[in-house]
């Protein structure tokens, strides 16, 4: 008895569409295959323990084979199986009025094509890669007949009657022509390790070579012979799927390992387990981040029921959590849908805020648990924590007592803390306690001593989310302002209106600010000639904070108000009226020497803003050397 029929609900070349609309991601057709496979074998399992299925269970396999010569895949399950009507039933009508659903919905959008590729078109994608394909099956129902259903990619199909002696079912593909990639063994491996690796049935592809104990020789040494055993590609039982109480910590590295072979070990990790209301597992690992952020990203991968989905989670997880590494397993994320509505699916904000909430958690645990522990990974984990502090505001009111800051006497603070810590010595006049910090302790180290010498603290602020995280602080913590250490004379930074004593009159004021005018020769900085302390620099060069700050942002792109135009280097310079340098200047013996004293004291303040360079270093070594000489 033989039966045939239209598959076509409403479009009649629904095969050409799938094609065209799966074309950057033919691959999958393995992964929904061999997923159906695997859901046909657990459906049995759970019947069998339902008590509804008390046949024998036998080796549940799944088994991809390739043949070469005829140019088929074929993929065979010992699972449920499927009488005829039900083949009619799922195969003709509820997947295929699915996948015309979709392509109706789709057509027009032009959506991305990834998207279109996570859709689950299930046993239709097959015919991505195949020009005929061919269903062979036999239903665990006692007395059952088995069935065969072959369809050539057209909108026809035939059921018929079948020989399957066996129970489950076997999908054999007849390659087309344009797709015989897929008839490599390497290819079809690759495939599998991608979106197979966590199945939950075991997974054979043919055999592989391995190398086994063969007894002794005479001498009593090992021997050892090749044998073949079934090349098994899944590891069915990952670590996610366990109960975090039976797992020590080297399982934990170890699947680490096994997720990512090139990696260091990770610092700690979060199981997330979750049933209500919605299904959630898996692991993230913090990864050793350094100051690179970029090259982390894309290492969550997301599964759905063990079946490897996507590295790409942009829309799952927040941005700030993409640093992390690991696994999410849901089957609640609808992955057949458009950006644009992932976005706003109730799910997945849940499970976004349920991850965000996690981590948060077990950051301020292993803050309070062991504080010394956890500064020692605040290289590795600060950039994380900032950045979430500045990009998610859920984490950022849980974070506050865990974001540290850094002092360079290697002391860690939260901002609480450190506003406690300064604030005796560090609050101007407008009652703003300042923190000072650097940049670069290098580049900036003269202007940390002279700092220092007036018992001011200063913090080390260096990466790459700090001049982000600087704004954090100022809008989030009234009455603390961040000035950086070189950005005003050292009595300015925190001013504290307590004026000094110059002990220049007017007239020579004015005298030592013309020698610094011709000694500089360039009018777009401005010089002053100001009291401070006598052991400060004669002359000191800073860019307001302000200025700086616009000019941060301009080089990090575009992130500037563009009224401002391009900054010109505006620089501040100060010399000190109550430097014994200066009063040499004004007792030197003709102005041309004035200048030339004058400009050795700006070069030097050049070389310490390590601003010095070209002609002006060559004159300035010059000029020392001759001085030296005299
Ligand atoms: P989905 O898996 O999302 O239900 P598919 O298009 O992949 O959609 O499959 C449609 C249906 O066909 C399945 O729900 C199942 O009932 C049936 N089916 C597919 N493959 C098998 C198989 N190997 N064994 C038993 N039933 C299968
Ligand atoms: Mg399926």
């Amino acid at each position: 008895m033989a039966e045939k029929g239209t598959i076509s609900i409403h479009t009649e070349n629904i095969f050409p569409i799938i094609k065209k609309f799966l074309y950057s991601d033919h691959e999958i057709f393995l992964r929904e295959l061999v997923s159906n496979a695997v859901d046909a074998s657990q459906k049995l399992k759970r019947l069998a323990q339902l008590g509804e299925y008390k046949g024998e269970m036998g080796d549940l396999i799944v088994d991809v084979k390739v043949d070469k010569e005829k140019k088929t895949i074929t993929i065979s399950d010992r699972g449920i199986g499927m009488t005829a009507d039900e083949i009619k039933k799922y195969i003709n009508q509820i997947a295929f009025s699915g996948a015309t659903e979709f392509i109706e919905k789709y057509k027009d959008k032009g959506e991305d094509q990834q998207i279109i590729g996570h859709f689950g078109l299930g046993f239709y994608s097959a015919f991505m890669v195949a020009k005929l394909v061919e269903i062979h099956t036999l239903s665990h129902q006692e007395g059952a007949e088995p069935a065969v259903w072959v369809c050539d990619g057209n909108t026809e199909f035939e059921i018929k009657d079948g020989d399957k002696k066996e129970r489950g079912t076997d999908i054999i593909l007849h390659i087309a022509d344009d797709s015989e990639e897929f008839l490599e063994e390497f290819r079809i491996q690759q495939i599998l390790d991608k979106y197979s690796k966590f199945l939950a049935i075991p997974i054979r592809f043919g055999e592989k070579e391995q190398q086994e104990e063969d007894g002794e020789d005479k001498d009593g040494k090992k021997k050892w012979k090749t044998v073949k055993v079934d090349n098994i590609v899944n590891n069915t039982a990952p670590l996610w799927t366990k109960s975090p109480s039976d797992l020590t910590d080297e399982d934990y590295k170890a699947f680490y390992k096994e997720l990512y072979p090139m990696a260091e070990d990770p610092l700690f990790w979060i199981h997330l387990n979750v049933d209500y209301p919605f299904n959630l597992t898996g692991i993230l690992y913090f990864p050793k981040l350094k100051k690179d952020m970029e090259i982390q990203r894309n290492k969550i991968q997301l599964y759905s029921r063990q079946v490897f989905i996507t590295d790409e989670v942009k829309d799952i997880v927040p941005d700030f959590l993409q640093l992390l590494h690991g696994v999410i397993d849901s089957p609640d994320i609808p992955l057949n849908v458009s950006r644009s509505y992932l976005q706003a699916d109730g799910n997945v904000k849940k499970i976004n805020g349920y991850i965000t909430k996690k981590v948060a958690d077990k950051l301020g645990e292993l803050f309070k648990k062991d504080r010394d522990a956890y500064e020692q990974k605040w290289e590795d984990i600060g950039v994380f924590v900032k950045y979430g502090m500045i990009s998610e505001e859920k984490f950022e009111e849980k974070a506050k007592d865990f974001t540290l800051v850094k002092n360079i006497d290697g002391k860690f603070f939260n901002i609480d803390e450190y506003k406690k810590q300064v604030e005796a010595t560090q609050t101007n006049k407008d009652k703003n306690v300042v923190f000072l910090y650097t940049s670069n302790e290098d580049q900036q180290h003269g202007y940390i001593e002279t700092a220092k010498k007036r018992s001011y603290d200063v913090l080390i602020l260096d990466g790459p989310v700090d001049s982000h995280f600087i704004n954090h602080i100022e809008q989030k913590y009234e009455g603390v302002t961040l000035k950086r250490v070189d950005s005003d004379v050292v009595d300015k930074l925190i001013d504290k209106d307590e004026k000094k004593e110059s002990v220049l009159s007017d007239d020579d004021k004015t005298k030592v600010e013309e020698a610094y005018k011709k000694a500089i020769n360039d009018d777009k900085n401005t010089i002053t000639v100001e009291p401070m302390a006598t052991d400060d620099m004669p002359v000191t060069i800073t860019m307001p904070e302000f200025i700086r700050r616009m000019k941060d942002m301009q080089a990090a792109g575009g992130g500037g108000p563009m009224m401002f135009g391009d900054f010109p280097m505006t620089l501040s310079i100060a010399v000190n009226a109550n430097h014994v340098y200066t009063k040499k200047i004004l007792e030197a013996g003709s102005e041309e020497e004035q200048v030339e004293l004058a400009k050795q004291a700006y070069d030097w303040a050049m070389l310490s803003q390590g601003m010095l360079s070209g002609k002006r270093l060559t004159d300035f070594i010059n000029r020392s050397v001759e001085l030296a000489s005299k």
